[in-house]
């Protein structure tokens, strides 16, 4: 069968080493890289969110917390002009002729907007503006055409309304534009690193790719540069252009050396399919080449693609080492400080970027800015962020993203310091990334040693194929373990102790949530139940169990720590009416806030068969009895030399067999926060006090009709049985206790549009 993957894997150049990665990629087993690495945009190493449409104020409550917890941020600026577009470019951005009367008027008009933009920020998130910026960037387009009261301007702007004390400056321009003067101009405004697209330095291949300029003029350019006083210098270089030969990209290495480049930055173009067909970048444009055509026998094809790529590694090598992946610098000099500053998993800090097709990002949340420029400035003159879609992070995609941007850096990623990003929380107890790691230690794509996860050489040259397959949100929901319901609710339990030295009793207590302690609003999305001890370790204490919709609709919330976020503490501000009855409650005894216990539990599983359905846990109806649920807790333990994992695939895979009694329903939970981290409970609820007592009268004594339902349905009896070979099982001898619904929230009618 005609195999165009391999067909372009097989692409090669006889003047050349195989590549080391060939037989890799040729192997079926890992049939899923090489389509990836066939078809991925170029530069792609990106790391998205999992919630859509996360509502915009949680994101900008998530900036300014992060905000006040990073030590630095990255500030970059888009100015989205050009004075031609290159004939592979996806980018949004304006074709002007610079010297154009009217063009003058669009730069103005580009500062305008972006100081516009920028001000709008400061409103949403006021301590942006003390915030210590690590790097400041300016990224095009090219910048370079902006004309220079336009550019001091612009930077007049920054340097008054942020902090850019300790920033390094850094500036992005297109070589025939970064001329002498305009080099001076930069460095008398701060600016020490300058950055510019050379793409190749074989005229040929540059005038393919229609961009107007000539290698000697990016010589020309970095010599220039280096009289002003520049020593840190990037230059883009492309490999994988129509008619480029490994020997071109050999010449570019030697050009590099030759010139002593302090920066240089390789990516990978598009395969001819993906440039004929896709759109990359803001998926919004097509490419001049996807448009008008490029001839599809110049492009090299993967095999070549490759060659180029460790040939690339090899000729830097002696000199230069890579931070992150496709970033090279010499060895004389730093990395680059902003891909550091959002990569390194030291750091990782927030990121803000003012301008078109900006993206902006936090440990939480992301937003993405429109790219139709008329679009963009309609928006900003109604005085809105222009921003175009926003994501958020679950708490497991958090950790996720946190380990590929680690990843990406290609430095060895330390557990002792994902730890300290997350509250003590080992990467290992992440179903997704410890998955990845056995599957990409299998594949010797890299090693793990002593808590320290390192890439192997072919994991280097791969390493934005396995970040974008392996734990790709698609791959997650195919996990065999069920906690990846990212969107599942979270159960939180919260011990309640009344005041029994002040004479406060149970009744009194209960009558007084019933009616009033109900009204205490809850936040959106989240409910909550009262429960006595019925039976077990703490009958006759209290209990609040919250059900919240998900763990996004809980950190908006709540802070990983316990403590209330600032869109909590607005919630609080907007009821002044709870604080009197939350006053009230707290004579007679403690509520669900710290320093009260408590755990956050998510679903690893549960019976969606059962009888028992979303309905309240606790009603009152006049002149009936009230009807109030039993919700058991019991907590579990793993045998010996049984690992979390195996009893959770376990779980993930079996718990299908269960059949719940009638009126009941098994949920199977896991510390995520709070007092009881990483341990398991099974969370019972059962319809009515009725309904247990038809299987269980009394605390581990069954009925026979218990023994009979276990009799009509053997597989789920075996089931447990296979279950209590890994961890211990509901009821004795572990922990447990059985309680019955009190009294439950009342919907808050403030709730609704929030
Ligand atoms: S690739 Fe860069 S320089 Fe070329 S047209 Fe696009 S934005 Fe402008």
């Amino acid at each position: 069968m005609n195999d165009i993957l391999l067909d372009s894997l097989n692409d090669l150049d006889p003047r050349y080493p195989v590549p080391q990665v060939y037989d890799f990629l040729a192997s079926p087993d890992n049939r899923d890289i090489l389509e990836y690495v066939s078809r991925d945009p170029f530069g792609c190493h990106v790391f998205p969110g999992d919630i859509k449409d996360y509502p915009l104020e949680a994101y900008f409550q998530d900036m300014a917390h992060d905000i006040a917890q990073a030590k630095q941020i990255h500030l970059w600026v888009s100015i989205p002009t050009c004075r031609y577009r290159c004939h592979f470019c996806q980018f949004p951005t304006i074709i002007l002729n610079p010297q154009s009367a009217p063009s003058q008027a669009v730069f103005r008009q580009l500062v305008d907007y972006n100081i516009k933009e920028a001000t709008l920020w400061l409103d949403k998130v006021p301590t942006l503006a003390g915030a210590e910026v690590g790097e400041f960037n300016i990224f095009g387009g090219t910048p370079s055409l902006l004309p220079a009261a336009e550019l001091q301007r612009l930077m007049a702007f920054y340097r008054q309304h942020f902090n850019l004390s300790a920033a390094t400056l850094r500036f992005e321009g297109e070589p025939a534009t970064l001329t002498k003067s305009y080099l001076e101009l930069l460095k008398a405004l701060g600016f020490s690193k300058i950055s510019f697209g050379v793409q190749s330095f074989n005229n040929d291949i540059i005038a393919a790719c229609g961009r107007r300029h000539t290698a000697e003029t990016c010589e020309q350019t970095i010599a220039n540069a280096r009289e002003v006083g520049f020593d840190w210098i990037s230059i883009d270089l492309i490999y994988g252009l129509p008619g480029q030969s490994v020997d071109d990209v050999k010449y570019d290495m030697e050009k590099c050396r030759e010139l002593a480049i302090s920066h240089v930055v390789c990516t990978k173009l598009h395969l001819a399919e993906f440039m004929k067909q896709r759109t990359g970048v803001s998926g919004q444009r097509q490419s001049l080449w996807q448009k008008k055509g490029a001839n599809s026998q110049a492009f090299p094809g993967l095999g070549k693609q490759y060659q180029m790529r460790e040939l690339i590694e090899r000729y830097l090598a002696a000199d230069y080492r890579e931070h992150p992946t496709m970033y090279f610098h010499r060895n004389t000099q730093p990395a680059e400080k902003w891909k550091g500053l959002i990569t390194d998993l030291d750091k990782q800090y927030p990121e803000v970027a003012i301008g078109l097709g900006g993206s902006s990002k936090c440990s939480l949340a992301e937003a993405i800015n429109i790219t139709d420029y008329r679009r963009y400035k309609a928006v900003l003159d109604e005085g809105q962020l222009p921003i175009d879609s926003s994501q958020g992070f679950s708490p497991l995609q958090r950790e996720v993203n946190a380990f590929k941007m680690a990843l990406s850096t290609l430095r060895p990623v330390c557990n002792h310091e994902f730890r300290k990003r997350f509250d003590g929380r080992s990467f290992f107890s992440n179903p997704f990334i410890s998955r990845a790691l056995k599957t990409l230690t299998s594949k010797t794509l890299l090693t793990v040693s002593d808590d320290v996860v390192t890439l192997t050489p072919n994991g280097v040259t791969l390493v934005e194929a396995i970040i974008n397959t392996q734990f790709s949100s698609g791959d997650i929901w195919k996990l065999p373990v069920t906690n990846t319901d990212v969107s599942a609710p979270v159960f939180s339990l919260y011990y309640i102790a009344i005041d029994t030295e002040a004479g406060v009793t149970n009744a009194q207590f209960e009558a007084f949530v019933r009616e009033k302690g109900c009204k205490i609003p809850c936040y959106p999305g989240w409910r909550w139940t009262l429960l006595r001890g019925l039976r077990g370790e703490r009958t006759g204490q209290f209990m609040m169990l919250y059900e919240i919709e998900s763990a996004e609709c809980r950190d908006r919330y709540q802070r990983a720590d316990g403590n209330l976020t600032p869109l909590a503490h607005q919630f609080w501000r907007d009821r002044p009416q709870a604080q009197e009855l939350l006053r009230e409650w707290q004579r007679l005894g403690t509520f669900s806030a710290l320093p009260t216990l408590y755990t956050d539990y998510h679903l690893l599983a549960e019976n969606k068969k059962s009888t028992v359905t979303d309905g309240p846990r606790y009603r009152e109806r006049p002149g009936e009895e009230a009807e109030a649920r039993v919700i058991g807790i019991h907590n579990l333990a793993l045998r010996p030399d049984v690992d979390a994992q195996a009893f959770e695939t376990f779980i993930a895979e079996n718990h299908h067999r269960i059949e719940d009694y009638p009126d009941w329903k098994f949920r199977l939970l896991k510390g995520e926060r709070g007092n009881r981290l990483d341990q398991y409970v099974v969370m019972m609820e059962i319809a009515s006090l009725a309904a247990l007592d038809q299987f269980y009268p009394q605390p581990d004594i069954a009925t026979d009709e218990a023994a009979i339902f276990a009799q009509a349905h053997r597989d789920t009896k075996q089931m447990y049985e296979e279950w209590k070979q890994l961890a211990s099982f509901s009821g004795s001898p572990q922990i447990y206790t059985d309680y019955l619904a009190v009294a439950e929230s009342q919907p808050d009618e403030d709730n609704r549009g929030d």
